[in-house]
């Protein structure tokens, strides 16, 4: 059986970058992943707020993902933009990067660190003992460590078989996130209605003078507020026909979903705010 101090279930952002603090720490670690590859279905996040830029800075990488992405200032708090751009930091922007990319970077790093990453293996379970645990992995091996810890997403397995409880209100909200391609140009940007909010903006863009331009053409990503909070399940097709209904604002024609398969619609609760909000 496999021995490391710590294993981590889980190599989305969290799991990374606490690889990568523990293996600055001289900690040996390893992270055990369900997907095969880093690559993301869908973007999920657009970008890093100024203090996450500081925290890479303070490991040195920051330039690694300031190059690919870019800088605007996109800071909110409801609803209201803040200018952060006389704040006394080296970086008093907000970085315009989608997820795929940022992990992408990220996994870069870790790997230049050493850190083991075991992908398309999931972890199936764990039994504890007093110094340590067995973590059970789903090509029926196991590995031994001091500490598992499940970076494993809002879901988690290891927080469930633990024990560990995630208290909280049910949620108020239901929103739906997707990428499509659109036979009509809607109206970019965000939109309000009495449903809430809603928005259209290209999935690739460039900002100029402080401002989004959208790409002419390629994939569209969609955010609509449901008119009712929905059920926690993945989203099936029969939503483009939501996504066009009045309460999203204009028509917009018809949706299809766009690129790889594994649809890209994801129903995220609550939702965080706007998609310039990072
Ligand atoms: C459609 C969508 C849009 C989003 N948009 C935004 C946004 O605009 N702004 C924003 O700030 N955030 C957004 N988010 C949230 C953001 O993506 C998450 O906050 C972030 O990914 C959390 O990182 P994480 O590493 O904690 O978890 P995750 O990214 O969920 O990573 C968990 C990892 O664990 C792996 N895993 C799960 N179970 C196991 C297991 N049993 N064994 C091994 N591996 C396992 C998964 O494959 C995954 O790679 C969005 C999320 C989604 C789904």
């Amino acid at each position: 059986m496999t021995e490391h101090a710590v294993v981590i279930a889980g190599g989305g952002p969290t799991g990374l970058m606490l690889a990568a603090e523990l293996a600055l720490a001289g900690v040996d670690v390893a992270i055990v992943e369900r997907r095969a590859s880093q690559e993301l279905v869908g973007s999920r996040a657009g970008g890093l707020h100024s203090r996450t830029i500081e925290v890479l800075d303070q490991r040195g990488i920051a330039d690694r993902f300031l190059s690919e992405g870019q800088t605007a200032q996109v800071a909110r708090f409801a609803g209201t933009r803040l200018d952060i751009s006389d704040f006394p930091t080296r970086h008093n922007y907000g970085l315009g990067l989608w997820q795929n990319h940022i992990e992408r970077i990220l996994a870069g790093w870790v790997g230049e660190l050493a850190v083991p990453i075991f992908h398309g293996i999931e972890v199936n379970g764990f039994a504890q003992d007093d110094t340590g645990v067995d973590v059970a992995l789903s090509n029926g091996r196991s590995l031994r460590a001091q500490y598992l810890v499940g970076c494993d997403g809002g879901r988690s397995l290891i927080r469930k078989a633990a024990g560990i409880a995630f208290p909280g209100s049910d949620p108020t909200t239901s929103n739906l996130i997707a990428e499509v391609e659109m036979a009509e140009t809607p109206e970019w940007g965000i939109h309000h209605s009495a449903f809430g909010v809603h928005s259209f903006g290209r999935k690739e863009y460039q900002i100029v003078d402080g401002k989004i331009v959208y790409a002419d053409r390629g994939p569209v990503g969609v955010l609509v507020t449901e008119q009712h909070v929905g059920p926690a399940t993945e989203p099936t097709l029969a939503i483009s026909a939501r996504l066009s209904s009045p309460h999203a604002g204009r028509t917009t024609g018809s949706i299809a979903p766009s690129g790889s398969p594994g649809s890209p619609m994801q129903r995220g609760r609550p939702r965080p705010t706007a998609r310039d909000g990072c």
